[in-house]
């Protein structure tokens, strides 16, 4: 008999069928690294923002580690915010990759890594969570690896009895990862991700649970 994640899991991917494999394939994986890091707590526009004026002051990250100025870097990426703890999160990933000689390789030592090590090995990283190496792994890598952001993690906590009471983001990738076999990662992760945007709205709006094809198993359903 099927528990609860693999009955959602079914359920998504059959009204998600029409969903294609096209992964960002427009930011190389080092520069998705940095848009990551970026994007926490903002939205994709600011991250977005921030990350061309990056580009635009500092061309090449060798630069960027030569000057090594967080407070500059700081002015540079501002309009996403909390920008002083991610200047300093992106000078120490650059630092630690070319520590590493893996600077020059746009990451490609990730190709030689099990999904297991390349999410240990990127989340040493200080700055760089199990949601960040998930969505580079999966979006630069084809890895099946299933980041929980904000919106994927209220709607597993609405729908109930996926996760214990009390788990954390982090904790919540180790439960439900197992549960992805066959590269359903991508399919489940996109699919949550625009219901979330789109129908399971975060407060202070309410979510639209009429259009929602999850409401048959979802304990929170306001139907
Ligand atoms: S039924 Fe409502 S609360 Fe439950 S997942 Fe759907 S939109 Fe969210």
């Amino acid at each position: 008999m099927q528990n609860k994640s693999e009955i959602l899991i079914d359920l998504i991917v059959q009204n998600n069928a029409n969903i294609t494999e096209s992964r960002n394939s427009s930011h190389k994986p080092l520069d998705l690294l940095i848009l990551l890091i970026l994007n926490q707590s903002t939205s994709d526009v600011l991250a977005d923002k921030a990350f061309e004026q990056l580009k635009k002051d500092y061309p090449n990250y060798e630069d960027l580690l030569q000057e090594n100025n967080a407070f500059k870097l700081k002015k540079s990426i501002q309009v996403c915010g909390l920008s002083e703890s991610k200047a300093r999160y992106i000078l120490n990933a650059l630092n630690y990759l070319k520590q590493k000689n893996w600077l020059e390789e746009n990451l490609s030592f990730i190709d030689n890594l099990s999904d297991e090590k390349a999410l240990k090995e990127l989340t040493s990283i200080k700055g760089v969570g199990i949601k960040s190496a998930s969505c580079l792994l999966m979006f630069s890598f084809g890895r099946n690896t299933f980041p929980i952001d904000t919106h994927l993690f209220r709607i597993f906590q609405r729908i109930g009895d996926i996760l214990p009471a009390k788990t954390t983001p982090k904790a919540a990738h180790k439960i439900l990862q197992p549960y992805l076999k066959s590269d359903l990662a991508f399919i489940v992760h996109v699919s949550l991700i625009d219901l979330g945007r789109n129908i399971c709205l975060g407060a202070p709006k309410k979510p639209l649970c009429q259009k929602c094809y999850l409401q048959t198993i979802c304990e929170s359903a306001l139907v």
